[in-house]
């Protein structure tokens, strides 16, 4: 096996030292571009899991007790060193994940950005006085970090997940155990090292690789983790949040999305394709904030279609490393029997492929699949319903304003929505009535360290990013003083 170039340790990261699973068992990690196995991992369980709680847990006193401007400076050089290996760092990206170089360029920028942005946020963890009822009386509220957190993240932005949530974290003074995904540890393994290059000291991060089910367990059921933190699908979301109920833990979760895009017959019709083609194609589609369902005013849907598909055409899908390559494959078989799915249902009940529709086979090694619009799409059918997680778009038609919003709320996720217009007054009439956490107008890609990103409905609770992510992460202190 190749060592892969960038990749100094292929170990889990325990209280500042790297170190095999106890059992000595590895799992593989499969570039899912070409079907190779680019490396091996340890196969963490419930003993790893717990020996990094203990490690976070005795970490957390001296890593609270550091000034903000101690754990920003520290930050800060993480932040640096990101930057300084960032050709390493997306060739790891491409090689485990699948996307394309330049999407793994530009997801190790923005996994930086939450570095700095928290490494700044650190400083602003301001507290409050509250005017008391009596005279011999203060009200001081101050902000103290959580505790031990532990993340839990998924393989479709392996940089930008882990960094979201272990520099808040870290930001806010908690101690944190991670557990990547299984399809791409190498990435959050890289980040580690270079964290460990910056000065953060043993303890205060640490990552096991390895079984979800037994490392997810141990964490929910130890009292000293204070949090979990989890991107992932909804199911494993409400599954750790039922677990956490028993020790009361803070929960943060940012689920699965069904993000509907709404194109009125004023839309700049440009703006509006390049933004489905960001948000619809970036990462093959398998992103948590990808439109799954475009809906289209009746009076421009025959020309935004012929230049969708226009444009769609000229999206090259190849393997990650080369050069002129837009989007890779999917992760593995069941993302890509999932998308098939999704097609033959609507196909067989209705739709029309106006484009591409299957696997592209001359591609072995991997799970490849046609950039894809469908036309006649309706609710009945299951890409309408569950998040496709791959490169097709589905067209519906929409006659007036009312019918938009009423279709596109009718979904049990409420993560990201896009809205088209011209019109300042129907972009913001329609963004108050979208029940989503994030609404782009006349934006496919509203993701950025500074605003807070996160769902309702069963989207998720909580947000990361912006002012409001680092408040995940603390608890608000009263303390009454009489004088
Ligand atoms: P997933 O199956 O829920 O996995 C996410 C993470 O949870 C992985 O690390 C996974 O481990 C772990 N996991 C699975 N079962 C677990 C269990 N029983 N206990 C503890 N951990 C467990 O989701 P995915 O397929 O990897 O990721 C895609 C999903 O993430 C999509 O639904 C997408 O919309 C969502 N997502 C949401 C956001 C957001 O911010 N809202 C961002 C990105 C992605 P293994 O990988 O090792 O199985």
């Amino acid at each position: 096996m190749e060592t892969l170039k960038g990749i100094q340790q292929n170990k889990m990261f325990i209280n500042g030292k790297w170190v095999s699973a106890l059992s000595n068992e590895t799992f593989d990690v499969i570039n899912p571009g070409t079907g190779e196995i680019i490396d091996s991992v340890p196969l963490g369980r419930e003993g790893e899991a717990i020996l990094a709680v203990d490690a976070a847990d005795q970490a957390f006193q001296c890593w609270s007790e550091k000034t903000a401007n101690e754990r920003s400076s520290l930050l800060m050089n993480w932040f640096h060193l990101v930057l300084d290996h960032k050709e390493e760092i997306a060739s790891i990206l491409t090689a485990e994940q699948g996307k394309s170089i330049t999407e793994a360029r530009g997801e190790v920028d923005y996994a930086a950005s939450f570095i700095s942005w928290n490494a700044e946020e650190a400083k602003r963890i301001y507290g409050e006085t509250i005017p008391a009822s009596a005279q011999n009386k203060r009200i001081v509220v101050i902000k103290q970090p959580i505790g031990v957190v532990a993340a839990i993240t998924p393989w479709n932005f392996p940089a930008a997940m882990f960094t979201r949530k272990i520099a808040t974290a870290l930001a806010a003074g908690c101690t944190a155990v991670i557990k990547p995904a299984e399809s791409t540890p190498l990435t959050a393994i890289k980040l580690t090292e270079l964290a460990h290059e910056a000065g953060i000291p043993a303890g205060v991060l640490n990552v096991v690789t390895g079984d979800p089910k037994t490392i997810g367990k141990a964490w929910l059921d130890d009292k000293r983790v204070k949090k979990i933190t989890f991107t992932g699908s909804t199911p494993v979301g409400k599954y750790l949040m039922r677990e956490a109920a028993d020790s009361i833990k803070k929960v943060s979760l940012e689920l699965g999305g069904h993000a509907p895009v709404i194109v009125f017959d004023d839309a700049d019709i440009e703006k509006a394709v390049e933004g489905v083609i960001s948000s619809k194609f970036r990462n093959s589609g398998q992103t948590c904030v990808c439109a799954n369902r475009i809906y289209v005013q009746r009076g421009i849907l025959p020309e935004f279609t012929e230049k969708l598909k226009n444009e769609v055409k000229k999206i090259k899908v190849g393997i990650g490393t080369d050069l002129d390559v837009n989007i890779g494959p999917l992760i593995n078989e069941a993302g890509y029997l999932k998308v098939q799915r999704h097609v033959d249902d609507a196909v067989k009940k209705g739709a029309k492929i106006e484009l591409g529709g299957k696997r592209m086979e001359q591609f072995q090694g991997g799970y490849f699949f046609e950039p894809t619009i469908l036309s006649g799409v309706h609710e009945q059918m299951d890409i309408m319903n569950e998040e496709t997680f791959g490169p097709v778009a589905p067209i519906i038609p929409f006659e007036d304003r009312n019918e938009a919003i009423s279709q596109a709320n009718n979904s049990d996720y409420g993560l990201a929505a896009y809205v088209y217009t011209e019109s300042l007054s129907t972009a913001i009439k329609i963004a108050e009535k979208l029940e989503f956490g994030i609404v782009g107008i006349n934006d496919g890609l509203p993701s950025t360290a500074q605003a807070p990103f996160g769902g309702v409905k069963q989207s998720g609770i909580g947000r990361e990013g912006g002012r409001q992510g680092i408040e995940e992460f603390l608890e608000n202190k009263y303390l009454s003083i009489r004088i």
